[in-house]
């Protein structure tokens, strides 16, 4: 057993980029009692979460929701356009790229994973430009779909989609354009429509302030005309029978009720602050947190200013530090999490994540966490971040869009 040396007295600090704390209104909406998934009252549900998690996505087109992680979302993703074979084009931005580009090639696709040389990928975002270049190489139009994820979560990047589209559209290329942003949603601006995406990939327990166990794929009339012939096997993630049953409110199988309570609440909070003041909220936390790293003399894991993610932030830690040392002190002694590097990034920085159910004070506690955790740790800091952080909020209010 881990012994802890302090009394976990008071609330934990869930300060990971997902899954991200949840508000107890959405827990209290949770515990009603689950209902029969057939009746009438669920349709009516069905219809309303429907209904309002387009407006999330920023789509009037189809939004299927599954009883299941974002993973699965991916897969199903995948399985729905692609057939054995073929090729896509994915990009190294960081772990969960990666792991996309594995699932795939798992999956009997071919992917073709492009990035920037080295370690220099994972602290930049995606480069519109290579994708562009690589398109117009294609001659032949054998890439059938190019994949990129919009808010990396391992690094804390936010890639520019327009500017994808916006490449795929220069090279004339026909690929579907899939994006995960299973921690980007309702965290940072997204438009399914707007940037002609294809599918996008969300999950529920980051910027949707849910538990885990939902995940999201917003279609495009071209996605689903893909779906009509793709050939790899699938039937539980098959997006026909959903969207036909979804018609009415209801699902082929039984779906998550109490969780679609809790999205149906997530919904009504995030909608009646108002995307664009959730947007706000986030990238003001964002430039807090990095105003803080920036104070302690470290570096932030992304390179590139225009990247900033408004999730989460990567503290990367000196040479010959050892990141998941400083995290576990943290956990031990504050009752902190922190995220742990991922992949090329293990070892070599931590993640504080500022989603969802957060506010100033949460955050100053989190930063107080790592800056004496730091100073536990024989971390060598050249000033404060707490105060830099209590100065940047103290001096930066809250804007509201309207
Ligand atoms: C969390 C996350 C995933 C994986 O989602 P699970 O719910 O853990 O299956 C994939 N991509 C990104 C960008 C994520 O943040």
């Amino acid at each position: 057993m881990l012994t802890l040396d302090f009394h976990p007295s008071g609330r934990h600090f869930l300060q990971i980029p997902g899954p991200s704390p949840v508000p107890d209104r959405i827990l209290r909406a949770m515990s009603l009692p689950t209902i029969d998934h057939r009746g009438p009252e669920f349709g009516a549900l069905g219809l309303e979460v429907l209904g309002k998690i387009q407006k999330i996505f920023k789509t009037e087109q189809p939004v299927v929701i599954y009883p299941a992680s974002g993973t699965g979302a991916w897969e199903a993703a995948l399985v729905n356009t692609l057939s054995m074979g073929d090729k896509v084009l994915m990009f190294e931005t960081g772990h969960f790229a990666t792991l996309w580009d594995k699932m795939a090639r798992r999956l009997g696709v071919e992917p073709e994973f492009l990035g920037l040389p080295g370690y220099d990928g994972w602290r930049a975002g995606v480069q519109a430009d290579m994708i562009e270049r690589r398109l117009r190489e294609d001659i032949e139009h054998s890439i059938k779909a190019v994949c990129v994820v919009h808010n990396e979560t391992s690094t804390g990047v936010t890639s520019d989609i327009a500017a994808v589209r916006g490449a795929m559209d220069a090279a004339g290329h026909p690929a579907l354009l899939m994006v995960d942003t299973i921690s980007g949603l309702a965290c940072a601006d997204y438009q399914h429509d707007a940037w002609g995406v294809d599918v996008t990939i969300s999950g529920s327990q980051k910027g949707l302030m849910l538990p885990p166990g939902i995940s999201f794929n917003a279609l495009s009339a071209k996605a689903l005309q893909a779906s009509r012939t793709s050939q790899l096997p699938k039937s539980f993630w098959a997006w026909d029978e959903i969207v036909a049953a979804n018609k009415t409110g209801y699902w082929p199988y039984t779906p998550n009720t109490n969780l679609l309570y809790g999205l149906n609440e997530a919904l009504d909070m995030i909608l009646g602050e108002g995307l664009d003041n959730v947007f706000l909220r986030h990238q003001r936390w964002g430039a807090g947190v990095r105003a803080a790293v920036d104070a302690w003399g470290l570096e932030v894991q992304c390179q590139d200013p225009a990247v900033h993610s408004p999730v989460l932030t990567g503290v990367v830690m000196p040479e010959g530090v050892d990141a998941d040392a400083v995290r576990l002190l943290i956990y031990k002694r504050f009752d902190l999490s922190l995220g742990m590097g991922l992949g090329k990034a293990k070892g070599k920085m931590f993640r504080i994540g500022h989603l969802g159910d957060c506010n100033d004070l949460t955050l100053i506690a989190a930063l107080g966490g790592c800056e004496a955790g730091m100073k536990l740790s024989g971390v060598e800091l050249k000033g404060s971040g707490v105060l830099a952080a209590l100065d940047y909020f103290a001096t930066h209010p809250l804007r509201t869009a309207n």
